[in-house]
């Protein structure tokens, strides 16, 4: 269901200044990091967490991380990824998971989630043991295996969130890229989230056409799904985001800023994307 119109026109955030709280929606916090910090969320926030990011519990657990074909394991350290990937096949790290999801709604006193982080670190990803095992047990090929087991884990989330279930999805709407890298099945997902949710990041915005083109294949993927676009704020020049989230709110049925501090900016930028 979209809510094209009058949600297209306000602003949402992701913040970590209860101030910003009230003052947009949606507004999303993140509870649990990639680092694997924990932050309550203020009342009235959405909590975000990174389910399958994990830097602290990577290094506590390496046999958690992913692995590709040839033993690589999913860090920083290793690859060019930009955190530790944990592996949702393994039933420890589900469990866990699954504690956070249910920590951040009886932590916060919200009805609402937003799943970060759930997916295979990339193509290539994942051929641990527990994978392996999982996918012989299943009967599947290797692509429909990845699938299933995180279509399993949404499902499993959904039936412990009472509110709308918001689901990240990284910023590469190129068909069957979300399925091949890492392991989303958009159509299957679509039926069990209220909403997803596209990062597109950059420190400045200095042009546009990028964005656009983002925006506009997200829009023809999901086809009438709700869906929202989130940009980086913190530091990038204003009328650069103002034109930025003029071309991403054209396309999307929402538009979110991402970690500005500046609430006076924010305001500014809602004043114009309401064509005030
Ligand atoms: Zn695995």
């Amino acid at each position: 269901m979209s809510n094209a119109g009058e949600a297209r026109r306000r602003l949402g955030v992701v913040t970590r200044y209860k101030g910003h709280v009230a003052a947009f929606s949606p507004a999303f916090w993140e509870v649990k990091d990639v680092g694997g910090a924990w932050t309550v969320q203020p009342p009235g926030a959405i909590p975000m967490v990174s389910c399958f990011g994990d830097n602290r519990l990577g290094k506590a657990h390496p046999e958690w991380i992913q692995v590709d074909a040839a033993g690589t394991p999913a860090t920083r350290q290793s690859r060019y990824f930009d955190w530790t990937a944990l592996c949702p096949s393994q039933p420890a790290v589900r469990a866990q998971a699954v504690a956070w999801v249910e920590r951040a709604l009886k932590d916060g006193g919200g009805d609402d989630l937003r799943l970060d982080d759930v997916t295979f670190a990339r193509q290539g990803y994942c051929h641990c043991r527990a994978c392996r095992d999982g996918m012989a047990a299943a009967g599947l090929d290797w692509a429909t295996y990845r699938q299933e087991t995180l279509t399993a884990f949404v499902r499993e989330v959904r039936r412990l969130v009472p509110g709308r279930l918001y689901l990240t999805l990284y910023p590469d709407p190129y068909p069957g890229h979300l399925e091949d890298r890492f392991g989303l099945d958009v159509d299957q997902l679509k039926g069990l989230v209220d909403g997803f949710i596209t990062p597109v990041y950059d420190l400045a915005y200095a042009t546009t056409y990028w964005v656009e083109d983002i925006a506009h294949g997200f829009r023809d993927r999901l086809g009438g799904a709700l869906w929202m676009v989130e940009l980086y704020g913190l530091d990038v020049p204003e009328a650069a985001l103002g034109r930025a989230l003029e071309v991403a709110a054209f396309y999307a049925d929402q538009v979110l800023v991402a970690y500005d501090r500046d609430l006076d900016k924010l305001r500014r930028l809602e004043a114009r994307l309401e064509g005030k």
